[in-house]
């Protein structure tokens, strides 16, 4: 039975499901879902380009910004944690560009939080050192250098939209032909809303699940965390759920499983939520920022000039980083850290 077939089923016999149940059953079904079966990350072939992905600048800075960041908490014995690595080229990147700082890959115990099989055996492949998580709260305590780049867009959202009579959840149920569509649920009354109608909000349990784990991590010993991800830092009231398969958005109702299933990350709320549990937060500021701060077209002009055959390549890759109406402007990045620590580089 494929997953759309289960869904109809699980929805005649329950009734239509949120938006955040559909979009966990489509990547995380262990039989089906989308990251257990068929994730296409990287290569001709892929769903979808990530930064690691698209150059080895991106991950090389991650890892001076590690450097760096290692180097403030006192060169300490830490876990350098990274949540989804998807197929490990981020990793092996930051591996690479710290490879001949004096004691950091001694001090450095490798956690890859992953919960995708096939990705877990990618990684493998690139990194046979590391120990592997489910969760963050399973890595071990200590100091933590934690990365994650595209791991926040994979929370399931819950969509709320106003209406003339308060709020309704959008739903996932059946039309007359069993096929899956979009459904809305009665009115909650929401009588102090300013929103119009139309305004969709969105809300990410499993977002805010985890950064109480960042939170608790981050309050037990000097730790921080680096959060880069498409997202907003003021909510446009807009629906942000998108399938992409092979590059191009798709249907999202239509091949459950099929495609990689995401919503833009509310920055924000990513910064209150950690605000308010006392810890120190930087950013959110747009990864062409970010990556300009950390020297960029510095490393861009070397690798050019030592690669002349090259620096055609190079240069896209860095108009795809930074530019713009690229990866630059859309990608914001944030720092999460214990209280009491120097600022972070990059910010
Ligand atoms: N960081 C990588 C991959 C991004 S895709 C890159 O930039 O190329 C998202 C990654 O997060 C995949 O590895 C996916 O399997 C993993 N993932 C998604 N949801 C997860 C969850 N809830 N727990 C652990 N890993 C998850």
């Amino acid at each position: 039975m494929s997953l759309k077939e289960k869904l109809v089923e699980h929805i005649r016999e329950n009734g239509p499901m949120t938006v955040a149940e559909y979009m966990g059953a489509c990547l995380y079904d262990p039989e089906d879902g989308y990251y257990a079966t068929r994730p296409a990350i990287g290569g001709a072939n892929a769903d979808f380009l990530t930064a690691p992905e698209a150059s080895q600048m991106f991950g090389e800075l991650i890892g001076l910004w590690c450097a760096h960041e290692w180097d403030l908490l006192g060169k300490p014995a830490f876990n350098l944690i990274e949540l989804g690595p998807g197929r490990g080229v981020l990793m092996q990147d930051v591996l690479r560009a710290t490879q001949r700082l004096e004691g950091f890959h001694d001090a450095a115990n490798i956690v890859l939080v992953e919960t995708s099989a096939p990705l877990r055996d990618e990684q493998a492949d690139r990194i046979p050192d590391a120990e592997w998580a489910l969760r963050l709260d399973d890595a071990p305590p200590g100091p933590s250098l934690i990365i994650g780049n595209e791991f926040l867009d994979c929370m399931p959202i819950r969509q709320f939209i106003a209406g003339e009579e308060g709020w309704h959840e959008k739903l996932v149920g059946l039309d007359e032909a069993d096929q899956l569509v979009f459904g809305l649920s009665a009115a909650i009354p929401a009588p102090d809303s300013e929103d119009e109608p139309g305004t969709v909000r969105e809300i990410a349990p499993a977002l805010e699940a985890l950064i109480y784990e960042i939170e608790r991590r981050l309050h037990e010993a000097p730790a921080r965390v680096l959060l880069i991800d498409y997202g907003y830092v003021r909510p446009e009231g807009a629906d942000t759920l998108q399938a992409l398969k092979n590059h191009k958005k798709v249907d999202r109702t239509e091949t459950p499983g099929e495609a990689d299933l995401t919503a833009h990350v509310d920055f924000a709320r990513v910064a209150q939520l950690a605000e308010q549990a006392g810890l120190a937060v930087h950013g959110p500021i747009t990864q062409a920022q970010f990556l300009r701060g950390l020297g960029i077209e510095v490393r861009h002009d070397t690798l050019a000039q030592a690669n002349p055959a090259h620096a055609e390549r190079l240069k896209r890759e860095l108009n795809r980083l930074i530019g713009a109406d690229q990866m630059g402007a859309l990608f914001k990045v944030i720092c999460l850290s214990s209280p009491n620590l120097p600022p972070p580089a990059g910010f």
